[in-house]
């Protein structure tokens, strides 16, 4: 295997969708791609904006042992989105999209002026505002939260989104959003959702959040609860039962998805022999710039 190669659940949704989007994506020398790489839709904008939010009230908890209130929450996610929406007008996503926000409704927008400045309708920013500061007001009142607040600020953990783990010789970067411990020296991986994951993936996430863990910790799979907070859901706390079977099931998954991508990208490096899909499936695709003006 290559040492720079990653796999992720992203990553193999492009793959499994459309040769040449893959083709795109891997082609990062290429400054237009880069950027179309990195654009989130609306909903996906959503659900960021609420896990740093989370992730940044948990910090704040964990150094000053203050749950932050229901207004503080609500001011850590406004300026997030303010934080945002800043990067999308001074234009900081065209030199580093990696770190930037850029928007899929935004960019393409109407026409083919790409990247020039554009609104939202008003009525889908509220809708997505309001979808984030729900969230907020969930994790406040959210039982689970609760409960984990009565734990040491300790036992808490923080993946960052690069964290990797290797499942066989393949790096892997689909941490989960939070770890603790339990009292009783369990641990537990959280992610949280709007519950508009995609289904297929759903049950590799949980197999992939268990084995960070058991890589992380040096523990057995017996000792790693793997959980999902609903925060469209009263911020319902569900745990997932994975067995071995669904590990060695998933490590099977990326390893072949891993080793196609890998073949497909020794095979060739030319653009022809990364086929696009027919047009009518590339409304929603990022890289759609780049197919049908050429
Ligand atoms: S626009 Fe269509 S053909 Fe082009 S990369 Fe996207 S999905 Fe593939």
């Amino acid at each position: 295997m290559k040492e720079d190669f990653i796999w992720s659940l992203e990553r193999q949704a492009i793959f499994m969708r459309c040769a040449r989007a893959y083709f795109y994506l891997r082609g990062q020398d290429d400054a237009i791609a880069r950027q179309l790489s990195h654009l989130q839709s609306l909903e996906a904008w959503t659900g960021n904006m609420i896990r740093k939010s989370l992730a940044q009230a948990l910090a704040q908890c964990a150094s000053n042992g203050q749950m932050p209130s229901k207004e503080e929450l609500q001011q850590i996610a406004l300026k997030n989105m303010r934080e945002s929406w800043m990067e999308y007008l001074n234009g900081a996503w065209k030199e580093q999209p990696e770190t930037n926000t850029n928007i899929f409704e935004l960019y393409y927008g109407n026409g083919k002026e790409y990247g020039t400045l554009r609104k939202l309708p008003q009525e889908a920013t509220d809708n997505a505002k309001q979808q984030i500061l729900e969230a907020m007001d969930t994790f406040h009142f959210s039982p689970f939260i609760k409960s984990i607040s009565e734990l040491d600020r300790s036992a808490w953990s923080f993946p960052s989104k690069k964290d990797t783990f290797r499942i066989g010789d393949v790096n892997v970067q689909e941490p989960p959003d939070f770890i603790y411990r339990e009292k009783d020296g369990t641990m537990t991986t959280l992610f949280w959702t709007l519950g508009n994951e995609e289904r297929a993936f759903l049950r590799i996430r949980q197999a992939c959040h268990k084995i960070f863990a058991m890589e992380k910790y040096s523990l057995p799979a017996n000792q790693v609860n793997v959980s999902t907070v609903f925060l469209n859901d009263g911020g319902r706390g569900r745990t997932f039962i994975v067995t071995e079977g669904d590990l060695n099931t998933a490590r099977q998954q990326i390893l072949k998805g891993a080793e196609a991508m890998l073949a497909k990208e020794k095979s060739s490096q030319a653009k022809d022999d990364y086929p696009p899909r027919p047009e009518d499936s590339c409304q929603n695709c990022n890289f759609k710039r780049l197919c049908l003006d050429n």
